[in-house]
Parts: C-alpha cells; structure tokens; sequence
C-alpha cells in the first residue's frame, strides 16, 4: 500500500489553491485528479471574475472569502506575472422599479466592507456609451483574471514544495484505519491504496458523493449538491469594445443574470444563465440564443442576435437545502466531531469559489496544521 500524509480529491482551482498552502518538505502530499490533466471541470468553466463580494450574507464565508480572496489573487497576480485586469463592473437598472434593488445592494456592500458607488443615468453612460440604464451601481474592485494561469501557479508552488499531482486517478472509496484512511482509487485502471493522514475533499460537483462514500450521512448533514448548469454565448468581434467593463443586469431570483463576460484575451461572452441538470452535461443548447439576446438587449440595445454562438457550459456544484432561492453558504468542514478526524470537506464550493480559493485554503492549511 503506498501512503501519504495527505490526500486532496480533485486538481481545481481549490485543490490546487489548497496543495499550495498544506504542502511542505516534511509532508507527503498527493493531488488525485480523475481527469487526464487538472482544472478541467468547473474550474475552466466559469466567467473568471474576481468578485468585488458585494452580493453575499454579511458575516457569511462567501462575503469574507471573496472580499479578502480577491486582495489575495490581485496581488498574487501582481507577483506572479498572472494576467489580470481590475476592469470594475456596473450593475443596471432598467426602470425605476429596478432601482430599489440597486439601493438595497449598496446597502450590502457597504455591511460587508465593499465599495460600490451609485450612478445615475448620465453618469452610467459616460462610463459605457452602449449601456443604456436608468441607474447603475458601480464595483470599481470587480475583475478578471486568467483562471489557467492562476491554477498554474497554485499547482508549480505546491509541487515546488513536494506535492505530487496524480492524474487519471479517481477516488472508488474511502475506509476508515488505525492511522487516518485508506483512499481506493482506479489509477489508469489499476487499483491502487492509499493509507493517509489526512483527506480533504475538494472534488467540486462530486464532493457530496466522496463525503457519502467516506461513511458521512449527506442528507442529514446537508451536504446534498445539485448541478447548477450556466451557459455561455459567443459575441462575435462585432461587438468587442463596446463595453470597457463588466456589465450585470440587476439580479434574477437566484442567479446574478446573464451578463457581459470580458475574457482576458479580449473576446467577449454573455451569461451564465442557471438551469438544474440530472447530470453533468457541458452541452450549449443553441436554441436559447434568442433568450441571452432578448435578456441583454435590455441593457446594451445596440447588440445583435446574429453576433451570438454557442459557447461553453459549466456546472455549479450548488447545496440542494434551502431550494427556495435563499442564501445558502460554502461548506468547509472538519469532520473531527463525526468521529473522523483528519477528514476535510468543502461542500457546495460554487461561485465565488473561483475568488474565493486562496482564502478557502488558508482556512484548509489552518485546520491542517493543527493536526500535524
Ligand atoms: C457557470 C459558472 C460561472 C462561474 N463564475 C465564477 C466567477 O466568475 N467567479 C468566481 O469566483 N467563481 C465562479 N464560478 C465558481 C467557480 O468556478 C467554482 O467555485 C470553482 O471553480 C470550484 O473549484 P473546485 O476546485 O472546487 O471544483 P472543480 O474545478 O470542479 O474541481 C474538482 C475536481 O475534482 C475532480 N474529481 C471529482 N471527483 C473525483 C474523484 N472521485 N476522484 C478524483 N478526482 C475527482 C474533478 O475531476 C475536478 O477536476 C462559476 C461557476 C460556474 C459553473
């Protein structure tokens, strides 16, 4: 049986983020990756916003992770040469009725220690001539950065301190031993053991199953996840550099509504929208084009529904409970008072997890390092 001191379940943007911050010269650590390469779920399939955090539950551990996350990644960009840019986002409101909203979102930033400043329409329009808007808040902190580069780093840092990325590696089963677990995995069809320490589950819309699949009771402990699907339209080269920054409508009942993505290579993107799936499935239904149109067009009326193809998909690992719509927080456990000690579990990492990574394993590597 090969053995580690710790085990990370899955290669994301978390996992990474995590390995780099757990890992040390006196620690074997392995990353096990289902997948042929890391970062190729949700990780590479997202709209790779820095959030300004203004959205959250004061006091909740999105709002704190994704505040000082996006101090962390900016300035780790800043040192690592990762590309990003502060391009700042405007929230629109349409009509007078939508304004209220923009308000009461003011309101949040401002209890969660986030600028946001309000513009009224003239003001709106000398910053994005093409949006039209009765109002807008304006997130000067809000950004984009290069998701890949930033999971580089994470993954050349951790191995830099001896981490060991395993790929083609997927987790069967989990069993409790004398000195922490034993980790079943199918390695390229051997299959392979692996007594460790510790485990942390960072396998993003499986991580429910790994949890069941360690012993844990996932609907009683409400850690049941649902596949929460975005998609994305391409914007044809027609439209680029109508807008200089992010632009959001004012928010749909759960999703924050189908927006202008800038990637950071200088394409743009609209979406994600929000559907629950049976299961993951990253296909671009080529039918909604016109309903991403119609939904943007309120704003930018200049844009049109030719310029829009099919772009990617990708999958929220979302908590089933509460399903009414109302705030539901990260998960990040130590499962020390279910009688399993050494067992971490991030459950329901859904957006701002991108943001929010470097703070969600900082908080891992200080569980961590009280158990070593
Ligand atoms: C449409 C959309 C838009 C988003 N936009 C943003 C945004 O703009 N800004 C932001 O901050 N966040 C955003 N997010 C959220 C962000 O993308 C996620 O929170 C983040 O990528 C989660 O990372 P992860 O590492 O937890 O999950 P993942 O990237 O899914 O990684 C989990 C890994 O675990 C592996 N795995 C699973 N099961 C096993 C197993 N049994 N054995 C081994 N490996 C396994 C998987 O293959 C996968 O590689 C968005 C998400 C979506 C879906």
């Amino acid at each position: 049986m090969e053995r580690a001191d710790i085990v990370i379940i899955g290669a994301g943007v978390v996992g990474l983020a995590i390995a780099s911050e757990v890992s040390r010269a006196s620690r074997d650590v392995l990353i096990l990756e289902k997948n042929p390469q890391w970062g190729m779920e949700t990780s590479s399939r997202n709209s790779e916003v820095v959030h300004g955090g203004l959205y959250y539950r004061p006091g909740s551990l999105k709002a704190e992770a994704s505040r000082s996350g996006r101090e962390r990644i900016y300035a780790l960009a800043e040192e690592n040469g990762i590309p990003f840019k502060k391009t700042g986002k405007l929230i629109v409101a349409v009509n007078e009725g939508e304004t209220g909203y923009l308000e009461s979102l003011m309101k949040n930033a401002a209890d969660n220690n986030v600028v946001a400043i309000m513009l009224d329409e003239k003001e709106a329009r000398r910053m994005e001539p093409a949006v039209k808007c009765r109002a807008a808040l304006f997130s000067p902190e809000t950004g984009i950065i290069d998701t890949h580069e930033l999971m580089k780093y994470f993954l050349r840092k951790a191995r830099s301190l001896g981490a060991e990325l395993v790929t083609l590696a997927e987790v069967t089963g989990i069993e409790r031993s004398a000195g922490g677990y034993v980790v079943k995995v199918d390695n390229s069809g051997e299959e392979v053991e692996i007594s460790a320490r510790v485990v942390i589950n960072s396998a993003g819309n499986n991580a429910g199953k790994i949890a069941s699949m360690a012993g844990i009771d996932i609907g009683k402990c409400g850690y049941e996840q649902i596949y929460s699907k975005g998609e994305y339209f391409r914007v044809s080269d027609k439209f680029l550099n109508r807008t200089k920054r992010l632009v959001y409508p004012v928010p749909l009942e759960k999703s924050l509504g189908i927006h202008t993505v800038l990637d950071i290579r200088g394409g743009v993107r609209l979406g994600p929208d929000e559907t629950v799936v049976p299961k993951i499935d990253h296909t671009v239904d080529a039918n909604k084009r016109k309903a991403f149109y119609d939904s943007v067009k309120r704003f930018i009326p200049s844009i049109e529904e030719e310029w829009l193809s099919p772009d990617i998909a990708g999958i929220r690992p979302q908590l089933k409970y509460p399903n009414d719509g109302s705030f539901r927080d990260f998960i990040i456990s130590h499962e020390a008072p279910k009688g399993m000690e050494g067992f971490i579990d991030l459950i329901g990492i859904e957006s701002p997890g991108l943001t929010a990574s470097p703070v969600i394993a900082l908080r891992v590597a200080g569980i961590v390092d009280g158990l070593f």
